[in-house]
């Protein structure tokens, strides 16, 4: 089985703690891999060291089939990302941001851009400076950035923060068009199951930075699990 990603015994230290430790994680190609664990939990070190920003300090990393290396630049050319909060040119447009960032990526096409804000419905804020943006409104557009270019892989760390419930219910239509109809691959992290269970297929649960349980979402519904528990605040 090739896999979009494949991480084998990854684990990161900082300052001789264990934040991520010994995950061996695979996502298949065409798949919504829910990464699950509560804050703190490694999830946004584990996404951004797939992403190379972080280097892990044990393991292997296959991304595509092939081993990440520290100048694998090609590679991110097939990735979108979020990770943490979107960073924009406050002063600039939606559009005027996009462009920009189609520069930096050597990818220019005007009907991308518009096709990206459609989807993310954020055509009709065009000529508001981004500064002016809604909390969700910039999440929208840091989503509109990352599926511009249609990348294979999609990974979105706590894509949800900051949505209300029409923007959660959208989001959640978006990640299925983007899954059907761009066949992208999605990694998508979160503290709460019920926020994604409805669109991935596969869930991995991360708690305290170890690599507790990964399962279909359909083991998970049927085995009413503890695992649940664990990682669902009340
Ligand atoms: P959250 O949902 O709160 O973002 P998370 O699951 O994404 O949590 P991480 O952000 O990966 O978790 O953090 C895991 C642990 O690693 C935390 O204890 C955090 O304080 C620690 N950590 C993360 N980055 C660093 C760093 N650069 N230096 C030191 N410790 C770090």
């Amino acid at each position: 089985m090739s896999y979009i990603v494949s991480t084998r015994h990854v684990s990161k230290e900082y300052k001789g703690k264990e934040v991520v430790s010994d995950v061996s994680m695979n996502i298949e190609r065409g798949q919504i891999y829910g990464l699950l664990g509560p804050n703190g939990a490694g999830k946004t070190t584990l996404m951004k060291m797939l992403l190379n920003l972080v280097k892990p300090t044990s393991g292997e990393i296959e991304m595509f089939g092939e081993k990440l290396m520290p100048g694998s630049v090609e590679l991110f050319k097939r990735i979108g990302s979020i990770i943490e909060y979107p960073i924009f040119y406050e002063k600039m447009t939606a559009v005027e941001n996009l462009e920009l960032h189609c520069e930096y990526m050597g990818f220019y096409n005007k009907h991308a851009i518009q096709e990206a804000l459609e989807r993310v419905n954020l055509t009709s804020v065009d000529g508001k400076a981004v500064g002016e943006f809604s909390l969700g409104m910039k999440q929208r557009l840091g989503m509109a950035r990352a599926i511009m270019t249609k990348p294979e892989l999609l990974i979105l760390d706590e894509p949800i923060n900051g949505l209300d419930p029409v923007g959660i219910k959208e989001f959640r239509n978006l990640l299925r068009i983007l899954s059907k109809e761009y066949r992208m691959t999605l990694l998508v992290s979160s503290h709460l199951l019920g926020e994604i269970e409805q669109v991935a297929d596969t869930i991995g649960i991360l708690q305290g930075g170890k690599f507790i349980r990964e399962m279909s979402m359909q083991d998970m519904r049927s085995e009413q699990t503890e695992y649940i528990e664990i990682v669902t605040p009340h």
